[in-house]
């Protein structure tokens, strides 16, 4: 189904988990910022970092978002990566935006992937 890209959903998932009505593993949270393992890994390390603020992809994340939540975002990927141990062996990280990428949850998230040989960057 295509994203609203005009209205953000305030029953998407990642909504939801921000209120405490869903559950989730926390890797780290703080003013700005909620990581937690993916659902459905795609890697042996598969981790989701989101803004606590109600932005749908990194169109308007990056357009509408404060400094402050901009860099409290992309501070946390960098320190999370370090806690997670993955950033020497490698690891990759993947923002999709909109129906083309894969996008399905309408709250901006970045994945991080890692643990094994990741292959090449599309599977097509
Ligand atoms: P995307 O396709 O970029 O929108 O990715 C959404 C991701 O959210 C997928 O990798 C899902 O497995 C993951 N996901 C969906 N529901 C949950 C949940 N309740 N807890 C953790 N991850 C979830």
């Amino acid at each position: 189904m295509a994203i609203d890209f005009e209205t953000y959903d305030e029953d998407n998932i990642f909504a939801k988990i921000l209120r405490g009505e869903l559950p989730n593993t926390t890797v780290f949270e703080d003013d700005h910022v909620l990581a937690f393992h993916d659902i459905v890994p795609a890697a042996p390390v598969h981790v989701l970092v989101i803004p606590k603020g109600r932005y749908i992809a990194q169109d308007d994340f990056h357009r509408d978002a404060s400094d402050a939540e901009i860099i409290a975002f992309w501070r946390a990927v960098g320190h999370i990566c370090r806690e997670l141990g993955v950033t020497d062996e490698g690891h990759r990280l993947i923002a999709n935006q909109g129906t083309k990428s894969g996008q399905v949850v309408p709250h901006f998230h970045v994945h991080i992937l890692a643990g094994k040989n990741l292959g090449p960057l599309l599977a097509s």
